[in-house]
């Protein structure tokens, strides 16, 4: 028999490291291209399936050099020995964009955040990465207020107004939120510090991780050392959560006080929350009252109104 490969056949095969043994030219038959491994090797090709078409083809050579030596025209040993096909490379993920699987490249948990003064503290929070939540903000949000104010309001995490402004309790909630404080006779500039518990926002708004949480409340913890309030209103369940440290609804934890190291917390629903769910704004009020009865606004003699 007669080996019958044509010459884009045999560019393949060298390509891939196997080598033929030619008969001498006085016994070489003349090339038909008819046979069956050439178009086996071509179909695989053409299917895009790569690994496929390597182990054909190796296989087409192998026979080849098997017809090429009992051709008889050459006395040389029967084969040299194949070398191994390399591994197909795995195409690389898009760039831009992790893997979902993939972990976000972190920085170290905070550290000393107890010793930092407001500069510092401050500092820390705006180039913090210690955790995923930094990759998406466009900005920290750290706090507004008075840095010796008597009342603190705790809220939970920056929205996209928060974000883009850098300031917590902005847009509608905000106003809500200026709204109950003024009716108390405080103001957002004046004898009230309001703090989130997380300080950058989470995409999509959505919930906060319990992880994200547990990096970015020693940034809290540190504010409120600071401030040293005389009553905190705990505004929504993360808040409510991180300040108390329990998994109870709020429903069931508001018209009471609580402590957190000491300070009188009163817990109530987020502002947020209020806009979509009216009815719950005279529970608010009553929660304000109750934080009224326990540190008076300041004002002698104001009598607190109701926010619309
Ligand atoms: S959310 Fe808090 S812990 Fe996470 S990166 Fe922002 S500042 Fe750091």
């Amino acid at each position: 028999m007669t080996l019958s490969l044509d010459d884009r056949q045999r560019a393949m095969l060298a390509e891939m490291g196997i080598r033929l043994f030619e008969p001498l030219p006085a016994a070489a038959p003349a090339a038909t291209g008819t046979s069956a491994a050439p178009a086996a090797t071509s179909t695989s090709a053409a299917s895009g399936a790569p690994g496929r078409s390597a182990a054909a083809a190796a296989s087409a050579a192998s026979s080849a050099s098997t017809q090429a030596v009992h051709s008889g025209a050459a006395p040389t040993p029967a084969t040299s020995p194949t070398p191994p096909i390399p591994p197909i490379p795995r195409p690389a993920p898009p760039s831009g964009r992790l893997p979902a699987s993939a972990p976000a490249t972190l920085g170290p948990p905070p550290s000393g955040i107890e010793a930092l003064d407001w500069d510092g503290l401050e500092q820390a929070v705006s180039g913090c990465q210690a955790c995923g939540l930094c990759q998406g903000r466009r900005q920290t949000v750290f706090g507004v207020g008075d840095r010796q104010a008597d009342w603190m309001i705790v809220g939970e995490a920056p929205g996209e107004q928060e974000d883009l402004r850098g300031e917590p309790f902005v847009g509608n909630a905000g106003q809500l939120l200026d709204s109950m404080l003024k009716a108390v006779g405080l103001d957002r500039g004046h004898r009230v510090y309001i703090a989130n518990v997380i300080k950058c926002r989470p995409p999509g708004n959505r919930n906060p991780e319990p992880s994200e949480v547990a990096q970015c409340e020693p940034f809290l913890r540190r504010q409120i050392a600071l401030v040293q309030p005389r009553i905190i209103l705990a505004m929504g369940r993360f808040a409510v959560q991180s300040l108390l440290a329990t998994q109870e609804p709020i429903g069931k934890l508001r018209g009471r006080l609580h402590q957190y190291e000491g300070v009188p917390v009163v817990v109530t629903y987020h502002p947020a929350y209020l806009l979509r769910n009216l009815p719950d704004k005279a529970k608010a009020w009553a929660d304000l009252c109750l934080a009224l009865d326990q540190f008076p606004s300041t004002e002698p003699g104001r009598e607190p109104s109701i926010p619309t």
